[in-house]
């Protein structure tokens, strides 16, 4: 440590203070510059400083510093403040990775500190009832009629009022919480669609699993028991996942493969925006392609609608069945079926809904608005069977939106 305190020593001006604070820990105080990039060129050159190695009795030693900045000018904090500030910046520059320095910005610790707080709330929000669970049809394109539902977790947040997954499934899943919350969302689906399958006994449901969850062994019996205690038939199941889950871990091929053997059909959520790779369809025995809505909407210029029928027909190819995602608009929803895409979602066939609503719709039959009772969708070139049993040979590739 006296090598380092030389070292840092070294670098100061006539005036500057250096302390150590603790264990590994300095303080600088750098007084009277005249911009944040004085201090900013003061926060590089210590870490650049320690780029080589210590020299302690005969053994060299090689260490990375991090570096965080408070500004005096910028607020009115106490020294205390300041300290605790400067704290939180270095520990940002920690994990931005080795040898850096960060300024430290309020806002940043506001949506940190507020995640912390969102964590310790989440790991209630089961046990206090605070969730629920929304379902978006997914509607058959020629006949209107609903093949499935996607549950669609929210949060009705005591102070925040209700949120949507965006903003709490990630931090639910930097801890344990996302075990808890996925095994909930299955149950409730599973046991949801067995009550709507008393008048329709083809409905399905898909309910989207993040990366964590795949990565826990425990999920195999979460979905074993979802699926013995509703008493819904396993290809009745639709499990969502990611592409880029899918290649994020190892390990996810074997949990794949173990969920599969369960009878479950596995669908890709937002295709197109991962690393859309050939060989892991056929790989993991995926059952369904999500197409995603960036392609939707894209669909309506010459070029985007070529795009999409690409998409539908690699799919047809691999005897996949498709569903477009993110259909807000009539000329989107004629576009899409025209390529024959089997099935879509969206806020034009209907957004995420209480189940109540659901059983409406329900017994409505079919989208009446979009499709009326009988009448189909115009398209052309659709083909008599709906799924192609014989799997062509496609060779490995790579496909990303334009
Ligand atoms: P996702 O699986 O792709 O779900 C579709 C999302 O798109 C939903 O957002 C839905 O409200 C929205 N959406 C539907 N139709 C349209 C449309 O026409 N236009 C546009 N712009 N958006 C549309 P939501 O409910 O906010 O969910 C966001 C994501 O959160 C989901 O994306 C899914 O990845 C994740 N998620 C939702 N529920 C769960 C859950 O229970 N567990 C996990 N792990 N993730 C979940
Ligand atoms: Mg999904
Ligand atoms: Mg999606």
């Amino acid at each position: 440590m006296t090598a380092v305190a030389d070292r840092l020593r070294g670098l100061l001006r006539e005036g500057d203070t250096v302390a150590r604070f603790s264990g590994d820990e300095f303080g600088i105080l750098l007084e009277g510059l005249s911009s944040p990039k004085e201090a900013k060129a003061a926060a590089a050159r210590v870490v650049e400083a320690f780029r080589a190695p210590l020299q302690a009795g005969d053994r060299q030693i090689r260490l990375s510093v991090s570096v965080g900045v408070s500004l005096a000018s910028a607020s009115r904090h106490s020294a205390e403040e300041h300290v605790r500030n400067a704290d939180f910046a270095m520990f940002a520059a920690k994990q931005s990775g080795k040898g850096r320095h960060h300024m430290y910005d309020a806002e940043e610790r506001r949506s940190a500190d507020e995640r912390v707080r969102l964590r310790s709330d989440l790991q209630n929000a089961v046990i206090r009832n605070e969730l629920r669970v929304d379902y978006q049809p997914i509607i058959d394109l020629r006949s209107g009629a609903i093949t499935s539902l996607e549950a669609l977790v929210r949060w009705q947040h005591p102070d925040r009022g209700l949120l949507l997954p965006g903003s709490f499934i990630p931090v639910a899943e930097e801890g344990d919480a996302i075990t808890e919350i996925g095994a909930w969302v299955l149950a409730t689906a599973c046991a949801q669609l067995r009550v709507w399958q008393k008048s329709k006994s083809d409905l399905a449901i898909c309910v989207n699993l993040s990366g964590r969850q795949l990565q826990d062994p425990a999920l195999v019996g979460d979905v074993k028991r979802a699926l013995r205690q509703s008493g819904i038939e396993p290809p009745s199941l639709i499990l969502e996942v990611t592409e880029t889950i899918l290649l994020a871990d190892p390990t996810t091929e074997s949990m794949l493969l173990r969920l599969k053997a369960l009878g479950v059909r596995l669908a890709i959520d937002d295709f197109g925006t991962g690393y859309s790779s050939i060989s892991y369809l056929r790989r993991f025995a995926v059952d369904i392609l999500k197409i995603d809505l960036e392609f939707t909407k894209e669909v309506e210029s010459a070029e985007g609608e070529s795009l999409f029928r690409g998409i539908v027909e690699l799919g047809r190819s691999l005897g996949l069945e498709l569903v477009a995602e993110g259909i807000e608009r009539p000329a989107q929803l004629a576009r899409v079926a025209a390529t024959t895409c089997d099935q879509g979602q969206g806020f034009l066939l209907g957004g995420p809904t209480e189940a109540g609503a659901v059983a409406e719709l329900l017994s409505a039959g079919a989208i009446p608005a979009i499709f009326g009772s009988t009448s189909s969708v115009p398209r052309s070139g659709r083909k008599a069977s709906r799924r192609n049993p014989s799997r062509s040979p496609v060779t490995s590739a790579s496909m990303r939106p334009t």
